[in-house]
């Protein structure tokens, strides 16, 4: 039985009817950039995320991007954000010229550590961008209050986090901004590459308009530099059919995490810790362990694959390692070490879970 870290096909065979209906009419319009699609789903979108504003875009990490510089972010600023994440996170803020600053995380949810951030607050700090990471919410509370004292603007990567909520609400719906990624393997993901961007600021949605759009407010007339950064309708199409799935997928997610836990209970590893302040939709399922390698080779060799999400912090990244020479992170580079992430999605079988607990308490 070979079990992969994400099975995409499952999904598609059991929605095969409707996208494929979905992507025929999309071809017959051809209508295929900024059409009825994307709007739709923007606003499907902004329903289901309970934002004002939902800006679809052509990746995740342009919608970090874009969000940043909407919100007028830019060189000579600083934006604190963790290092243990995907390297989009830091790179968008590299790409509007402020300097990301990374602290630290809390070992147990992985998330920043908000307890470590205002020690890291400067006079040229503008932003938290927090990472709600592996689909468990950053612990927002304590970070919006550091955002209100320090008057600096919150925004949230949810590339990890689509229908994971903090305190009854969505995540993307508590900050400034919230930016999602719709890569394929991602929770809610497309057959391609799109991102989104959510907000409640009428003033930050009109600019993100204009900014994905080559700058221009009105055809032909372009007042700033912009981007062609555009979802295109047949992606659209896809994600309004998966729309509607996926309360469903987050509870598959959510229930294939605890049979993990239960499988996994009495052997020496950590599993993932749930800090009971939102809804955790288990993006990745990722453990804590010693002899990391033995258990991987266990693993690949019964035919199951595993992950190590993220083997090297950003801060020891070659691109930044001249920035952040002298920067010690301890906690995310303990973390880092011993992380193991496994198979995750909402289609692998309570059969194939107990299957992988074997094999990893065979390899302890
Ligand atoms: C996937 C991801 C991104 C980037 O999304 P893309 O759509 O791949 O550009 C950004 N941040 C995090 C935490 C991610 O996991």
């Amino acid at each position: 039985m070979n079990i992969p870290m994400v099975d995409l096909k499952q999904q598609y065979h059991a929605l095969k009817h409707d996208i494929d209906q979905a992507l025929e009419k999309v071809l017959e319009s051809t209508h295929f950039i900024l059409g009825p699609n994307v709007q739709a789903f923007e606003q499907e979108a902004a329903a289901y995320l309970g934002v004002k504003h939902a800006i679809a875009c052509a990746s995740g990490t342009d919608a970090l991007h874009l969000a940043l510089r909407a919100a007028g972010i830019g060189a000579g600023d600083e934006v604190i954000t963790p290092a243990f994440t995907f390297i989009a996170t830091a790179e968008a803020i590299s790409y509007v010229g402020a300097t990301p600053v990374f602290v630290d995380i809390d070992p147990r949810t992985f998330n920043l550590d908000p307890t470590l951030i205002e020690a890291a607050i400067t006079p040229r700090t503008r932003a938290l961008l927090p990472v709600h990471l592996f689909g468990q919410p950053a612990d927002l509370s304590p970070i919006k209050e550091l955002c209100a004292k320090h008057n600096l603007l919150l925004i949230e990567d949810c590339a990890q986090s689509f229908g994971a909520a903090h305190g009854g609400r969505m995540t993307g719906s508590l900050g400034l901004a919230g930016c999602f990624s719709f890569f394929p393997s991602k929770n809610l993901g497309c057959y391609g590459d799109g991102g989104l961007v959510t907000t409640n600021d009428d003033g930050l949605a009109r600019e993100l308009l204009v900014l994905r759009n080559h700058g221009s407010r009105e055809r032909y007339h372009h007042a700033v530099i912009g981007y062609n950064s555009r979802l295109d309708e047949m992606q659209a199409a896809i994600l309004r059919v998966k729309l509607k799935h996926i309360d469903e997928y987050n509870r598959l997610r959510r229930r294939n995490a605890h049979l993990y836990n239960d499988g996994l209970k009495g052997l020496c590893l950590t599993t993932p810790h749930e800090d009971g302040k939102g809804v955790h939709v288990f993006h990745q399922y990722t453990l804590l362990i010693e002899g990391r390698d033995r258990v991987q080779k266990a693993l690949s060799d019964a035919g199951i694959a595993s992950a190590i999400y993220y083997p090297i912090p950003l801060h020891r990244q070659e691109v930044y390692r001249e920035l952040m020479a002298g920067v010690s992170l301890p906690v995310t580079e303990q973390v880092a070490e011993r992380v193991l992430s496994l198979p995750m999605f909402p289609e692998l079988s309570p059969e194939q879970i107990r299957r992988i607990c074997q094999v990893i308490a065979g390899a302890l």
